[in-house]
């Protein structure tokens, strides 16, 4: 956050600009935590770092984390879920209860939203 501070708060004269930095800049932690949380030893924590300052970021311009970005990262302890390293993907339920729980490995909270069976046209849509 040093680096940035002084330099960038002169830099940034309106709000607009400062917005399209600071969206920027979550995208690259958000890929950056992407990257760290898949590498061994230290990495998933780095990933929780980066989340935590993409979220502050993002909080402190008013804007929600895009949502490919909320699934990814816990809401409890900030982590950052990749499928089985620091998350448990499962699919559970039928019909129209059916839905993906992904369970962060860190602090146990669960995240659930609804996928669709199948889509029209999509990869697995109805037969010809
Ligand atoms: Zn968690």
């Amino acid at each position: 956050m040093a680096r940035w501070g002084a330099a960038t708060k002169k830099y940034i004269k309106n709000k607009q600009r400062a917005g399209e930095i600071a969206r920027e800049r979550v995208d690259i932690l958000m890929a950056a935590a992407g990257k760290a949380a898949g590498t061994h030893g230290e990495g998933p924590e780095m990933a929780r770092r980066y989340v935590h300052v993409a979220r502050k970021i993002a909080m402190k311009i008013r804007t929600p984390l895009d949502p490919k970005a909320t699934r990814r990262v816990c809401k409890r302890c900030d982590s950052y879920l990749l499928d089985g390293t620091t998350a448990r993907v499962r699919l559970q339920g039928k019909g129209k209860n059916a839905h993906v729980a992904v369970t962060c490995l860190r602090c146990g909270n669960v995240k659930r939203y609804h996928y669709q069976r199948s889509r029209p046209g999509g990869p697995e849509g109805g037969q010809p």
